[in-house]
């Protein structure tokens, strides 16, 4: 297999193509102003300094010469990993940081059997640049294993796998800082100041990609121990052991694969498995379900308005966020099984319809006080240690609520423009983009793999000003209603020209 090197034919690209857009050579990597560039000096009032009550260091700043990058994105999972990829063959300079001291992605949760929701092929780069070397099949081909795979038979990868993937796309890319813990994103001149723990760094344009955090039931806030966790935690703590019962709330992906690794690893213990919703339910993934994931259908969902796109996202919740089909089948198999070998007996329940309202410590157990959503009726149990299987929310560091101050709101997050900028109501001296916050907006796509690389190409051309990767979207099988050009252009996604041609296409 031919490996193609990353950087030199983007850059030729580029040179050709920044000809035609009038932008004079020595801009080309310095990401000077462009025309339709988030970096145009257009009301840029260069005298204006923000200051704060952190800003003691200010005056080192200003002596000391802090490299001005065109981007920095602050932490390194999946979504800014990928745009670190995509980014190698631009001119930007750009600069990863990332509080871990390695890549992990969701550690917590990489059960033994938890496979890749998606297709591999929703990797870092693949569907906007199938010839960039940080493909998935990349990967496998230098781990000698592209054959292997594609005997398998089945195209779906486990979590560990792609966790290694990711590790490995890592290794490659010199732009990634680990132990960089960011702290304060300052406005400050003509871009921003951006302190971690240990350093400043300076960049004209930001791109947030702090993921998600547990969403912990107020119920349970206070009590988080080594026996009341949230799934997150699963793996960090110690396992549930045989002679226990163990309460899982949450009928989702987490909580099943959770409910799996128990039954998996001992017969005794006891599981009630508890969710508000009315039945275990499956993801949605059909392959016409999966149009939903495409960028055509992401670009007419941004442009509906508000009312429209809260009830598709209602509406299409389980198209992301329900168990998978064969885990659904295996859990169902397995307790099928010990149902006839004895071994179920009065070991396994689900409760469904039921919320968890209290809970309280009783004799070195919990208590758990819950309430049936239908009747009304209260009931409660003991047990030995709680699993909150109770899903993830954006996380908001401090810094960047302070940053986003003046943004545009729309059901209590900012609004993003289809190029995944904030909207801000204010002046800001560049761009602040947001990874994993807009499902309201982008829809459900926004929160997942399948979209990642082409919503990091949106991010690239709204930097560069101009498009650099080539539209691989094509047309979609279903045409959900007739394309609505208008709307398209004052989305400014109208298909443009790229710069950055797949090799061997035409
Ligand atoms: C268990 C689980 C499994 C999933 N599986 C799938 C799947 O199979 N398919 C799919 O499409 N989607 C899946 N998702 C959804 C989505 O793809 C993931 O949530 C994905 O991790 C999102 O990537 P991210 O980069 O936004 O966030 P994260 O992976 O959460 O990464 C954010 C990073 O930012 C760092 N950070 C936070 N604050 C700072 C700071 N102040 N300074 C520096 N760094 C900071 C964090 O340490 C972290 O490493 C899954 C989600 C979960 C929770």
């Amino acid at each position: 297999m031919r490996l193609l090197p990353v950087s030199t034919d983007g850059v030729q690209d580029l040179a050709i193509a920044d000809a035609q857009f009038t932008t004079p050579p020595a801009a080309i990597g310095q990401a000077a102003a462009h025309p339709k560039s988030h970096f145009s000096n257009e009301a840029k009032d260069p005298d204006r300094i923000y200051t704060t009550a952190n800003d003691k260091n200010l005056h080192e700043l200003k002596e000391t010469s802090v490299e001005m990058l065109d981007v920095i994105g602050i932490g390194i999972g999946p979504f800014n990993l990928s745009l670190a990829a995509l980014i190698e063959p631009t001119p930007l300079r750009a600069l990863f940081l990332e509080k871990r001291d390695a890549l992990f992605w969701h550690p917590g949760l990489a059960l033994p059997n938890s496979r890749l929701q998606v297709s591999p092929l929703k990797d870092c780069v693949t569907l906007v640049d199938p010839t960039s070397p940080y493909s998935f099949l990349n990967y496998l081909a230098l781990h000698g294993r592209l054959y292997s795979f594609v005997n398998k038979r089945n195209a779906s990868t486990s979590r560990r796998e792609f966790i290694e993937y990711y590790r490995w796309v890592a290794g490659r890319l010199n732009t990634l800082r680990f132990s960089e813990d960011v702290k304060d994103v300052i406005p400050f001149r003509d871009g921003y100041r951006i302190s971690t723990n240990t350093t400043t760094y300076m960049a004209r344009a930001v791109v947030v990609g702090v993921g998600v955090e547990p969403k912990i039931p107020a119920c349970a806030r206070s009590l988080l121990c080594g026996t009341v966790y949230h799934a997150a935690d699963y793996l960090e703590r110690q396992l549930p052991c045989a002679a226990e019962h163990v309460l899982v709330v949450g009928g989702g992906q987490s909580g099943a694969e959770i409910i799996e690794d128990i039954l998996t690893r001992s017969v005794s213990t006891q599981i009630t498995w508890a969710t508000s919703r009315s039945n275990l339910f499956a993801i949605d993934d059909n392959s016409f379900v999966n149009e939903a994931y495409t960028p055509a259908y992401s670009r007419r969902f941004h442009a509906l308005p508000l009312q429209q796109r809260r009830d598709i996202v209602e509406g299409e919740m389980l198209t992301s966020d329900g168990i998978s089909v064969d885990l659904c089948s295996r859990l169902y198999e397995m307790l099928y099984e010990r149902s006839v070998d004895g071994t179920l007996a009065d070991r396994f329940r689900v409760l469904s319809s039921v919320v968890v309202k209290d809970i309280t410590s009783h004799n070195k157990r919990w208590r758990v006080d819950l309430d049936e959503i239908a009747t009304q009726r209260n009931s409660c149990i003991l047990v030995d240690r709680i699993v909150l299987a109770t899903g993830f929310q954006p996380r908001t560091p401090p810094f960047l609520q302070a940053l986003l101050e003046g943004a545009c709101m729309e059901d209590g997050l900012p609004v993003l423009g289809p190029d995944y900028a904030v909207r801000f109501s204010r002046h800001m001296p560049g761009p602040i983009y947001l990874q994993n916050q807009s499902r309201v907006q982008h829809g459900l796509q926004s929160a997942n793999l399948s979209l990642v690389a082409y919503r990091n190409s949106q991010i690239i051309d709204s930097l560069l000003g101009r498009p650099f990767y080539l539209n691989t979207s094509a047309r979609q099988m279903i045409e959900v209603c007739a394309p609505s050009d208008t709307s398209e252009r004052e989305a400014g996604v109208v298909a443009r020209p790229s710069t950055r041609q797949v090799l061997g296409s035409t």
